[in-house]
């Protein structure tokens, strides 16, 4: 658990969610949610751009998560989805 968490992309936003660098860039999870997910370019790999608002978006999240390919999408159970600040 520690060690995938030190995997974690540095863009994601804080949050229950984050993608980390085993991320290929695929770009389903940003399709899947595209309100939560956003492509950086420099190092071609997609991360959380905004914890879930709803209960939709976090179905949405949870789908991209449990279908990545790569296994790249995690989250932290301990922490319920929280508002953007
Ligand atoms: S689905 Fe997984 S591998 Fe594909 S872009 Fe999203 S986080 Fe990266």
């Amino acid at each position: 658990m520690e060690a995938i968490e030190s995997r974690k992309l540095p863009y994601n936003v804080p949050g229950k969610y984050y993608t980390t660098d085993l991320c290929d860039g695929c770009a389903y999870c940003a399709a899947v949610a595209p309100e939560n997910f956003d492509f950086e370019k420099s190092t071609n790999t997609y991360f959380v751009a905004h914890q879930p608002r709803d209960l939709e978006e976090e179905e949405f999240i949870q789908e991209a998560m449990d279908d990545c390919p790569v296994d790249a999408i995690r989250a932290i159970e301990a922490l319920q989805p929280q508002a953007e600040v």
